[in-house]
């Protein structure tokens, strides 16, 4: 099954509306047109609203959260809601990323209401599971990411699956420059593959898009988006230089 690959920058705490306003001049000027990879660009909610005036004309990038809360609006100081993205043109919501679950307490339950909010106002998720040294050391890779995956996605429908997308992230592998081998890399997406069949059937675990992220870099992501179940990228530092990120969105486009 051809599956679209998909590169996103989660820039993270990084970027003002200035520097967002400085990377997307030159990197959109480079992918001015339509190409076959979805390129994504997630930056604080602070910079969205500038990024979202730089890449609206642009047909090749989309806007992204990097958080949302589950909830609709009301007294929630602090948070920001479907709504308000949606407003700014986001079209996608990155949801459980690691910072998120171990920093901020993020768990399961609270991930899936998130990824049902988000779904519910048209928008896409990608969904961040992952495991730490200690549990792929201790034996415990497959059972962390089948309750994550199960957790995270619970309820939601096969049909609704066509706008998941899925980000698996070594935990170990963030921030670290240490980056899973192509072959762990591959190795580990096959399973989660395989536990989308078991929760959606084939033909939804063959359509999903599952990234890879952790230490990316222009001088590895070609041997890594070569693999079958790599589908693109979720990239923190790299993506914090535009010519670094234009070098993975190139392999994301040739792969
Ligand atoms: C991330 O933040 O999702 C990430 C993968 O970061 P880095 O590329 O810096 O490892």
């Amino acid at each position: 099954m051809s599956r679209k690959n998909i590169i996103a920058a989660n820039w993270k705490m990084n970027m003002t509306p200035t520097e967002t306003a400085a990377f997307l001049d030159p990197f959109l000027t480079t992918f001015s047109d339509a190409v076959d990879c979805d390129i994504v660009i997630a930056p604080s909610f602070v910079s969205l609203a500038k990024a979202s005036e730089e890449i609206t004309p642009n047909p090749a990038v989309s806007l992204s959260a990097q958080n949302m809360s589950h909830e609709a609006s009301g007294a929630f100081t602090g948070e920001t809601s479907a709504a308000m993205l949606l407003d700014l043109g986001c079209e996608y919501v990155i949801l459980g990323h690691s910072e998120r679950r171990s920093l901020y307490n993020e768990c399961d339950s609270v991930i899936n209401k998130k990824v049902h909010a988000t779904l519910a106002a048209g928008m896409k998720p990608i969904l961040c599971i992952g495991e730490s040294l200690e549990e792929r050391e201790g034996g415990k890779l497959e059972s962390v990411l089948t309750s994550q995956l199960e957790g995270s996605l619970a309820d939601v429908s096969a049909d609704q699956m066509a706008n998941v997308v899925i980000a698996y992230e070594p935990v170990w592998a963030i921030g670290t420059g240490v980056t899973a081998t192509s072959g762990q890399a591959q190795e580990t997406q096959k399973f989660v593959r395989s536990v989308l069949e078991k929760l959606f059937g084939a033909d939804v675990a063959g359509a999903t898009r599952i990234q890879y992220g952790g230490s990316v870099k222009p001088g590895n992501a070609g041997e890594l988006i070569a693999q079958p179940d790599i589908d693109g990228f979720l990239v923190g530092g790299a993506a914090l230089d535009p010519t670094s990120f234009a070098e993975i969105v190139k392999a994301g486009i040739a792969g």
